[in-house]
């Protein structure tokens, strides 16, 4: 399905990629291209603290994941042993 209508030529084109191209110092943009007339659409500007930032809270999500994941496990212990356990004695 193409869903995105170019400005420019007014022809209907799928984002394929989205690349990314260094500007200058340390900032980076990420943009895609229409494929009928190679208008550039602009996403997003990052430098390198954006950068940084983004893994750092891409490592805190997994870490989250995995507490959470040790929560439900041990919440369904606790339940088994108190509830389950009880049961049987
Ligand atoms: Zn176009």
């Amino acid at each position: 399905m193409d869903n995105i209508l170019c400005d420019k030529c007014s022809k209907h084109f799928n984002i394929k990629k989205i690349k990314e191209r260094k500007l200058d110092g340390d900032v980076k943009v990420n943009y895609f291209t229409c494929p009928h007339c190679s208008t550039e659409y602009r996403s997003f500007y990052n430098n390198k603290a954006i950068r940084d930032r983004l893994f750092k809270m891409k490592q805190m999500q997994r870490e989250i994941k995995k507490m959470t994941d040790q929560n439900v496990l041990e919440c369904e212990e606790l339940r088994v042993r108190y509830e389950e356990d009880a049961e049987t004695m």
